[in-house]
């Protein structure tokens, strides 16, 4: 071969490496600080413009939602629920509609163990608030009080978009259910907006659609006694993975730990559960779902998770033992890089 002809096939080959280094299919992210959290997106196999296009929206998305959904900074949400105070019923905002059906609907399959009715008692914890909760705990006598006017979710009523509650002890707050809500909504703009392949992980919990590439998406779900990854699994298109746990939010009084998620029975911060995973389709009832195995703990879980129709669930209590149903089993893989913890498998769902 001549030096001209040699020039021209090594020119070739550059060209056409450039070529498919330019159609092979990216990743793209992006971080949205939402919902008192980082939300993170991630796209594949879509053009940088559709990629900053899609994020943009996202974003503005996500910031209304948080506005509309907030359960103490003024909006429709806090509009709602000073009405329900006064007795008043309310035309509320069409963001509300389907979440308060799905808060109604998940209180009803958990036997409202999951109960965003009882916004009084989360804000008498102090939990109404962007920072960790100082101070005295509330006194026994305002919990048993707040906790004998038995507000639920079944006392709310809606009908033609107008709100009502036959019971002014309640006060709604979304915060165990409007993530996953959420992320099912932006992951169906996602599809209609022509993305076949994303993850939106949006703290403890997140959803995807599609795939890596020629893999599924795998996540890992960190480990509830310090840092690190205590197990990962494969998420498959549609598929919505939440943890909830009282590491996340929790505030300290005199050496003893109280977490953000309350027993509606009680009135007081769960104990015992460390965190719950809990795989489904539906984004709001994964979310609402993972919360509720926390309140319903090692000896009820089970009988909970089947009736809400959850089909994998896993749960880590304090002493670092594993229980989980046989399908969820089948599907973490624990980390390497920290004990193989023991695993108590129980019946399957
Ligand atoms: P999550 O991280 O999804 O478990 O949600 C925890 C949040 O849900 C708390 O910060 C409260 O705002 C709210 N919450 C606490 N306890 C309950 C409960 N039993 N039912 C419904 N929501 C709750
Ligand atoms: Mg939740």
């Amino acid at each position: 071969m001549s030096r001209g002809s040699s020039r021209t096939l090594a020119l070739l080959v550059c060209v056409a490496w450039l070529l498919s280094a330019c159609s092979r299919p990216q990743e793209y992210n992006e971080k949205i600080y939402v919902f008192g959290t980082i939300v993170e997106v991630t796209l594949w196999d879509v053009s940088e413009q559709k990629a900053q296009q899609s994020f943009r929206e996202l974003n503005k998305r996500f910031q209304q939602m948080h506005h509309d959904w907030h359960a103490w900074e003024k909006g429709p949400l806090t509009e709602l629920n000073q009405a329900i105070a006064e007795g008043r019923s309310l035309k509320v905002d069409p963001s509300l509609i389907p979440l308060l059906e799905k808060s109604k609907e998940a209180c009803e399959r958990s036997g409202c163990l999951f109960n965003p009715a009882i916004g009084h008692l989360i804000d008498e914890w102090g939990f109404h608030s962007s920072e960790r909760p100082v101070g005295p705990i509330p006194s026994r006598d305002k919990i048993a009080s707040l906790v004998k006017q038995n507000p639920t979710m079944l006392d709310v009523e809606l009908k033609d978009g107008v709100v009502s509650s036959t019971n002014s002890a309640v006060a709604i707050d979304f915060g165990g259910i409007a993530k996953g809500y959420a992320v099912g909504l932006g992951l169906q703009w996602l599809r209609e907006a022509g993305v076949q392949n994303a993850i939106i992980n949006a703290g403890g919990g997140l959803g995807v659609i599609g795939s890596h590439g020629d893999r599924p998406w795998r996540v890992g779900i960190r480990h509830p006694q310090g840092q690190g990854v205590l197990a990962s699994l494969e998420v498959r298109d549609g598929e919505q993975v939440h943890t909830s746990g009282n590491y996340e939010r929790f505030r300290e009084e005199q050496g003893v730990r109280y977490s953000h998620i309350i027993d509606p029975r009680t009135g007081w911060p769960v104990e015992g559960v460390t965190s719950a995973t809990v795989i489904e389709p539906d984004g709001s009832i994964a979310d609402a779902a993972a919360t509720a195995m926390v309140v319903a703990g090692v000896k009820e879980w089970h009988q909970v998770a089947k009736r809400m129709g959850i089909r994998y669930v896993m749960l880590v209590d304090e002493n670092g033992t594993v229980y989980m149903n046989p399908r969820m089993a089948e599907r973490v893989q624990f980390s390497s890089d920290s004990p193989k913890p023991q695993v108590v498998l129980s019946a399957e769902l």
